[in-house]
């Protein structure tokens, strides 16, 4: 017998992050009685760590600029599926919404957008507020493990496993809430010491909807070890606005520009963070560990001129020239087999060849992807709710009248620089406003 479950919610939103707090102001500003449900003691918990605790909310700019900034693998693609949510409340709506209330706000040179003070906190404390005073009730502590749909709206239950395709209860579990839209908005499933370990795809499931299967995103990537050895030194060195190249069997599947932080066991910085989500364990990376833009035969004819004009010199000084570090040119010229003492010119043919593709963007140097960092490390997830089965006019199920999706838990992911949180405010809203249309 499943427990009586009064009183009962106009929304009724799962997971307290981002989007699920945007989802239920969203629908009480339009006078929806909402209910939020957070599994853990206290909500939001990623939102507080987002950008090293300094929260890097949006991104400048036009909103416009944002489609490409996100990946997908549902076929109808991200940047279809979120224009309406990214216009219907875009970087410059979030950004007057939270001066309105009083948050101050930065920009970075490079057009990241913080509060001023630098601190999530702020960020969080000012949601909440938001929240309470419009009436929002905000239940801790309750992890959703099961909804199903009952007469007039949906059931959730904190254990056992109630929904059956979407419709009755198929076995007990304590209930929890009764509400007659759902919000789904749990988040993806890095980072899971915040609580966000993936629990809203089962729940999603549970309706019948698909599930691209997750994986790490946002995430640094380790190389193989022995290619890798002669670069361990090279830890904490960076290139600035690095090209670099996905190649798997042979071709390349992907490409991307922007700084590269050399690791203790591979690569990472934004360049590779954001390009993290078309990465796979075995494939090769490649970049140029000269930031030339020129092609590898230009390269090869500039390390000529330098070789010939400086013979009696070591070849780590003649990188220096081409723009290489030290410890950088050091490890280059370990990896190509070649003893970093030799004067330029007794460096043959071979060697020269190997050096100058190296150095240059039409090939760069190969890294073989030994993983990617994993759920603890990534800052993102990849796949999730398919696109394909939920509207993104109002973020409803095209499979459940009545059930709303927001934020990371869908299939989609941005680059680092604020389109996470944007993205999860511009969805969550979106649902609110959908779901309290309901009523
Ligand atoms: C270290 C780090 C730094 C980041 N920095 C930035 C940044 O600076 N800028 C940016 O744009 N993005 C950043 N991101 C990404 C961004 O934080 C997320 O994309 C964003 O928080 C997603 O919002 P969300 O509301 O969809 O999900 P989440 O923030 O993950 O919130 C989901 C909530 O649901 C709760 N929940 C999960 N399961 C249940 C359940 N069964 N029942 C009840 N509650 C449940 C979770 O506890 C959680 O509170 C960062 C991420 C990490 C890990």
């Amino acid at each position: 017998m499943i427990p009586s479950l009064n009183p009962t919610f106009d929304v009724l939103v799962v997971g307290g992050g981002p989007a699920g707090l945007f989802a239920a102001i969203s629908a009480a500003e339009r006078g929806a009685s909402a209910l939020l449900l957070e599994r853990m003691p206290t909500p939001a918990r990623k939102l507080l760590v987002s950008g090293s605790g300094q929260c890097n909310l949006t991104h400048s700019g036009p909103v416009a600029g944002f489609l490409d900034r996100y990946g997908s693998s549902s076929s109808k693609g991200a940047a279809k599926f979120l224009r309406p949510s990214l216009f219907g409340f875009s970087n410059a709506d979030l950004a007057g919404w939270l001066a309105a209330r009083g948050l101050d706000l930065e920009e970075t040179e490079g057009g990241k957008i913080f509060p001023a003070s630098r601190r999530a906190r702020d960020v969080l404390d000012l949601l909440l507020s938001e929240a309470k005073g419009l009436g929002v009730e905000l239940r801790t502590g309750t992890r959703i493990l099961s909804a199903d749909r009952s007469e007039g709206g949906f059931r959730l239950f904190t254990s056992g496993r109630a929904a059956s395709g979407g419709g009755a209860a198929s076995g007990g579990g304590a209930g929890a809430a009764a509400g007659k839209a759902l919000i789904l908005a749990t988040g993806g499933s890095s980072w899971p010491a915040t609580g966000s370990s993936g629990d809203g795809y089962a729940l999603a499931a549970a309706f019948g909807h698909r599930i691209v299967e997750p994986g790490p995103a946002l995430t640094g990537v380790v190389a193989e070890r022995s290619a890798f050895a002669p670069f361990k030194s090279c830890a904490g060195i960076a290139l600035r606005a690095c090209p670099i190249a996905v190649h798997r069997g042979g071709r390349k599947v992907a490409e991307g520009m922007g700084d590269v932080l050399f690791t203790h066991q591979g690569l990472s910085g934004p360049g590779v963070l954001d390009l993290s989500r078309s990465v796979r364990a075995g494939d090769l990376l490649r970049l140029p560990l000269a930031s030339d833009p020129a092609d590898a035969a230009e390269t090869e004819r500039r390390l000529l001129a330098e070789l010939d004009a400086h013979g009696k010199r070591g070849l780590v000084r003649v990188l220096a020239s081409c723009g290489l570090a030290e410890t950088l040119a050091r490890a280059l010229l370990a990896s190509c087999g070649v003893d970093a003492e030799l004067k330029a010119a007794l460096l043959g043919r071979e060697g020269r060849k190997r050096i100058a593709a190296s150095l240059s963007a039409g090939s760069g140097h190969p890294f073989p992807v030994a993983a990617l960092g994993g759920w603890d490390e990534a800052m993102a997830t990849r796949g999730g709710v398919s696109l394909d089965e939920v509207d993104g006019r109002t973020m409803e199920s095209r499979l459940e009248d009545g059930l709303y999706f927001a934020g990371e838990l869908l299939d989609y992911d941005g680059d680092t620089g604020g389109y996470n949180i944007q993205a999860a405010v511009s969805t969550g809203r979106l649902a609110g406003a959908s779901a309290a249309s309901l009523i």
